[in-house]
């Protein structure tokens, strides 16, 4: 039997070496704002980095309130990915208010933005929904695996090699989609959606979209806007007509009744759908729009 010091010894000794173990053996906890950035973190992070979004898969960013929980949760984190272009209108105070210390990255840093159209409060304003564009993507992929190593160094061989695979994929679904839609002929190629989330999709593959609302989805259009789509829609014979998988899809069902157009499936606007839906990823998001765009403008 050891003498009872010993043991003590023996104990210290024990907790010295676990303290001294880099403290990269432990994820590296990361908060994105919402479920697109948190694919594509994890896209790039693997079981390196352990992330949690503060707007979960089918709900709308554009109407989010931090709550004080979130706070405590972003108060523990070492990294913080946005979305930036305007889109987290609560960023400023959430920091704030959860003295949060460590790395911001805005994914978007690099992209060209798009100045919102419309009337009103949308008007030359930075259109955020940038992620439409899978070019734009490979890009935000960039930017948090740049951070991801930055903050983490002993991994960055594995940020850079599942960035590497991850824009080639980009890279690849920017070509299928082209393709695909490349066969939709010119005079067809016209949707409508809810609020206005699809410009920079609409410009990569030459699809022109109007909304029913604009760049948010906090304020109802007037019945004189409405009005307008809907003589536009019955003019030029649009068919295409989407809800999305945020926001209230009943302006779009108004007016497709009053257009006699019957609303596709929803589109996948500002959020992933749950894992079990058919958008749970980036990647399959885009493929699964571009499948529905594509049968909805047919009937154009
Ligand atoms: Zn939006």
């Amino acid at each position: 039997m050891p003498p009872p010091g010993s043991r003590w010894l023996a104990a210290i000794i024990l907790l010295f070496f676990w303290c001294s173990l880099p403290a990269s053996a432990a994820p590296l906890r990361a908060v994105v704002s919402f479920s697109i950035l948190e694919d594509i973190v994890r896209q790039i992070g693997g079981a390196e980095v352990a992330v949690t979004s503060l707007i979960g898969p089918d709900s709308d960013a554009h109407l989010f309130e931090p709550s004080p929980d979130q706070a405590r949760l972003l108060a523990r984190a070492q990294l913080l990915v946005v979305n930036g272009l305007g889109f987290e209108s609560w960023l400023a105070r959430l920091t704030r208010s959860a003295q949060f210390d460590g790395t911001v990255v805005t994914a978007s840093d690099g992209v060209v933005p798009i100045t919102a159209a419309g009337a009103g409060e949308d008007a030359g304003v930075p259109d955020p929904h940038a992620w439409q564009d899978p070019r734009n993507v490979i890009v935000y992929a960039g930017n948090i695996a740049r951070a991801l190593a930055g903050i983490d160094p002993m991994h960055a061989e594995a940020y850079r090699q599942r960035l590497q695979g991850y824009q080639a994929e980009l890279q690849a679904l920017d070509e299928r989609v082209r393709g695909e839609l490349g066969l939709i002929p010119a005079e067809k190629r016209r949707v409508i959606t809810s609020h206005d989330a699809f410009a920079y999709y609409g410009k990569a593959y030459g699809i022109t979209f109007l909304a029913a609302e604009g760049i948010n989805t906090d304020a109802e259009p007037t019945a004189k806007a409405v009005a307008g789509l809907v003589r536009q829609i019955r003019r030029e014979g649009i068919k295409a007509l989407f809800v999305e998988n945020i926001g209230d899809p009943r302006l779009v069902e108004e007016i497709a009744q009053d257009t006699g157009a019957t609303p596709g499936p929803p589109l996948y606007s500002d959020a992933l759908s749950k894992p079990d839906g058919p958008a749970p990823t980036y990647v399959r998001m885009i493929e699964y729009n571009t499948t529905a765009l594509k049968e909805g403008m047919r009937r154009n």
